[in-house]
């Protein structure tokens, strides 16, 4: 049989039907609600492959070195195209489509997942087994199947286990294919509090389906019950802007605005809600610890989706008295969302980084490239200097990671091992543990989401630093990248570009950008991709290797930086415009050029020469220039005569210029303003001007996440915003609200 229905499914099956079936078999064994369904066991996917002759194919297809990123590309692209290409055989077709058809008479619009079987994997996700169609037909199903099938190699897949020393040979994958519930109302409940173990179940809900809440693309209730008394104690209702439904024409999952009445309505009574809780209980009974719940309701009936072992439960959580947080320990910039308790760790020098585990408290200076790894692990980050647009700030923002910056004496004031919480909207940092969950918890790490976005006319994009946050911020829905900075790319390998160069040659220069662009370009693919040259202050680069041969500034921000030292040393610089070059022969049209700190049409001419040098098409290719300085912005009609595509407002620089204002420095911080009138003014012209020149305008500093600054570019006419992964949607909502006033107030005139 090359299917296995869930009732007959136990946990120990998990090498036939993977950790997804054998989860949904135990459910459903235990008579908890779960959609009725059936796996297309790994078996299957085995016979497919051996029966058909076409494993060796596939294994050679996939044999590549995973440091040649042109080799990756097509290793992926090759199996994808074997397995799509490749006629099922008519029995395991027989076998899917009738189960299909015993599942509600054939009439089933289904959800088919992959089902990891790979256990020798520890992370399933790095080894790509993750794909999810929702609302498949009869019609798609044996070409969902295999596609889930094909997920076993992309790129990263193919990479993670050719890095591991992991044959491709060993790894089998399993699918999940289960009825759709057209669900009213869904969302998650953890059956215990996830950091502290107490009785108290805590749940999220939203209306329609389940995908809104799990992308994190609207805000849902939040409902406390106390297990013991069974009582609800808190209810917190939020203003649900969106709901994902199906569209009743095509079948897809789409987003909506909720209606009105409906936005700031409850969504579960305390009825359901303890209805809800009794069945978490059971799972949890089931499985003897706590449990992570994927839920949905429609006609009053509960369906568990998804059930998981809670693994941020800390043991020795200890709460100050009342539970809530105690006194404030330091305050600086809240400049990353969300909120995170765990050990501090005062990281002082680089070498004191490995005590950084999952979890801890990151509390430094100021975070540097060679503390990503340790970031990527902490669960929070503070810093003593920097402000919104700093290191910290940005790379911190990207991983989802709260942060609390230039909090002035951090490192002295919080003591290694103290349980502290920071707050990266407020800006505090507090002595204790908080109840309230970090935002960065594991629901939201390990699951795929699906990126539904409200259509807008302006292009809302997202700003990326590094490249390992590109699927994150792919998941957004943005409509590409808006401002790709590459500094990270050479900073992290701790030289300037000069002493790379010297110690490792021009190519692995050029193949250190590639590699990193390609990263972002790649997960974008076609959404556009607009790279930025290097563009980092003398004072950055004099803490790498190499770094004494840089001249000493007294303010490195109006110095030697962007494209001032890139003309003043083509012989480096063209070797980046090399690696845009290898970036378009390997296919990556999607990618554009786009130069920081430009004063004038001699820059960008200067520019545009190299380009021709190196052989880049500028005709062909997309290529434009930052807009950060006032000089940039008054001439910005003379860069268009020297051909730019577009102009794109830097306005962290943009403002520190305009208003004498060094974006670093703490004592003038209140005086950093973007949307002061004379920043304003400058915006507005500009884009007029690129109006008459029909040249396209777009913003990448970080007031485009600002709310304001959004209302003010879309009624000025700009054609996109780039915002922080984290504000992305938000954006995307306020574009669309004033564009619909704009309309609206058009037709009323
Ligand atoms: C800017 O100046 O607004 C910008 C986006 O560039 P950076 O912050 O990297 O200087
Ligand atoms: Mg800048």
């Amino acid at each position: 049989m090359a299917v296995r229905w869930l009732e007959d499914v136990r946990a120990d099956d998990i090498d036939s039907v993977g950790g997804k079936g054998a989860s949904l078999g135990e459910l459903t064994d235990a008579g908890l609600p779960v959609p009725p369904g059936f796996v297309v066991t790994a078996g299957t996917y085995r016979s497919f492959i051996e029966d058909a002759n076409i494993d060796d194919e596939l294994f050679d297809a996939v044999e590549v070195d995973p440091e040649d990123s042109g080799a990756l590309a097509d290793a992926e692209a090759a199996a994808k195209d074997i397995i799509l290409n490749t006629e099922l055989p008519e029995h395991i077709r027989e076998n899917i489509l009738s189960s299909y058809d015993d599942l509600d008479d054939g009439q089933a619009s289904v959800a088919v997942r992959s089902s990891a079987t790979a256990e020798d994997l520890p992370d399933a996700s790095f080894a790509g087994q993750q794909e999810t169609f929702l609302n498949v037909t009869r019609e798609d199903l044996v070409d969902r199947v295999k596609r889930c099938w094909a997920s076993l190699f992309t790129q990263r897949a193919i990479y993670y286990r050719e890095e591991q020393g992991f044959e491709h040979r060993d790894v089998d994958i399993a699918v999940v294919v289960q009825k759709m519930v057209d669900a009213e109302k869904s969302g998650v409940m953890f059956t215990s509090h996830p950091s502290t173990g107490a009785h108290e179940a805590i749940i999220e809900a939203a209306w329609g389906l389940g995908e809104a809440v799990v992308s994190g693309s609207v805000s849902p209730d939040n409902y406390h019950v106390d297990r013991d008394t069974g009582t609800v104690e808190e209810v917190s209702v939020a203003d649900k802007k969106v709901m994902c439904v199906r569209d009743p024409e095509t079948g897809e999952t789409v987003e909506r605005e909720v209606p009105e009445e409906k936005r700031e309505q409850r969504v579960l009574s305390d009825e359901e809600i303890l209805d809800l809780v009794a069945i978490g209980e059971r799972v949890e009974d089931h499985y003897g610890e706590p449990q992570d719940v994927e839920w949905a309701m429609t006609d009053g009936d509960i369906y568990m989706l998804q059930s998981r072992p809670i693994t941020t439960i800390d043991e020795d959580t200890e709460m100050t008295e009342n539970g809530d947080t105690g006194d404030e320990l330091v305050h600086g910039l809240g400049a990353s969302p969300g909120i995170a308790s765990g050990p501090a760790r005062v990281v002082t020098k680089l070498d004191q980084l490995d005590k950084v585990g999952e979890g801890d408290i990151i509390v430094t200076k100021m975070t540097t490239p060679d503390m990503v790894p340790a970031m990527k692990r902490g669960a929070g980050i503070i810093t003593d200097e920097g402000g919104m647009t700093s290191h910290a700030a940005i790379v911190s923002r990207e991983l989802g990671c709260p942060a609390v910056v230039g909090a002035t004496n951090a490192t002295d004031v919080l003591q290694d091992d103290q349980i502290i919480t920071l707050d990266g909207d407020r800006g505090t940092v507090t002595e204790g543990r908080t109840q309230e969950e970090s935002e960065r918890n594991p629901i939201e790490e390990a699951r795929p989401t699906t990126p539904v976005k409200p259509m807008t006319a302006t292009e809302v994009k997202v700003n990326v630093s590094i490249p390992e946050a590109a699927e994150r911020a792919a998941a957004t829905g943005a409509d590409g990248v808006g401002l790709l900075r590459t500094e990270h790319m050479i900073l992290s390998t701790n030289k300037t570009p000069e002493r790379y160069i010297a110690d490792h040659g021009e190519d692995a220069y050029v193949d250190e950008l590639v590699s990193g662009v390609r990263e972002v370009a790649e997960e974008f693919y076609p959404r556009p991709v607009r790279v930025r040259t290097l563009d980092a202050p003398t004072d950055e680069f004099r803490q790498l290797e190499g770094g004494s041969d840089e001249p000493h500034e007294h303010n490195p921000m109006l110095g030697y930086r962007g494209i001032r030292r890139s003309l003043d040393r083509p012989e480096v610089f063209k070797h980046e415009l090399e690696a845009f070059k290898e970036l378009y022969e390997m296919g990556y049209d999607n990618v554009e050029i786009m130069f920081p700190l430009v004063n004038d049409a001699d820059d960008v001419r200067q520019a545009r020469e190299l380009m021709t040098e190196v052989g880049l098409d500028t005709e062909k290719r997309t290529w434009g220039a930052m807009i950060e300085t006032p000089a940039a912005a008054l001439s910005v009609g003379e860069l268009a005569a020297e051909g730019i595509d577009f102009a794109s407002f830097g306005t962290n620089d943009l403002t520190q210029y305009t208003l004498a204002v060094d974006r670093n420095n703490g004592n003038v911080a209140d005086r950093f303003d973007e949307l002061h009138p004379a920043v304003l003014d400058l915006i507005e012209t500009a884009i007029e001007t690129c109006r008459e020149h029909d040249v396209a305008t777009s913003i990448c500093g970080q007031a485009g996440s600002k709310p304001e600054m959004v209302n003010f570019l879309v009624e000025t006419g700009i054609s996109s915003i780039s915002a922080n992964i984290d504000a992305v949607r938000d954006v995307q909502h306020e574009v669309k609200r004033v564009e619909q006033r704009l309309i609206l107030d058009s037709v009323r005139d």
